[in-house]
């Protein structure tokens, strides 16, 4: 489903059915559940991140990260092929990109 700012994310869940308007995001625990605004969906990593690394086995949690001034939602990812902590969720664990690496790379 497309975010109030036009990016598709798998975790948003708008319903506007005969003039509804609930949305929800549906990566965050329920306790931050609770704080989450629309707004939060414009500076959020997580659709870029679904953009760039389609990996089956990689599991994204969210919380909100407050700040003094500002709120944002902070993402990490785990891989379940793998069993470790994600560093960089745009490019996954590089279990399956070694393996696509190492055969790409056999006829150098
Ligand atoms: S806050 Fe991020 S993860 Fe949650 S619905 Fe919006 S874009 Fe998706």
């Amino acid at each position: 489903m497309k975010t109030p700012y036009g990016r598709e994310c798998r975790f948003f869940y708008g319903d506007y059915y005969r003039g509804r308007n609930f949305e929800e995001c549906r990566l965050l625990p329920e306790g931050d559940k609770q704080q989450w605004e629309p707004v939060l969906c414009k500076n959020c990593p997580v659709p870029g991140i679904l953009a760039n690394n389609a990996c089956q086995y990689m599991v994204l949690s969210g919380k909100i990260k407050k700040s003094l001034f500002s709120r944002r939602v902070q993402v990490s990812a785990y891989c379940t092929k793998s069993h470790s902590e994600v560093k960089d969720p745009n490019v996954g664990c590089e279990i399956c990109h070694k393996g696509i690496f190492s055969a790409g790379s056999d006829s150098n």
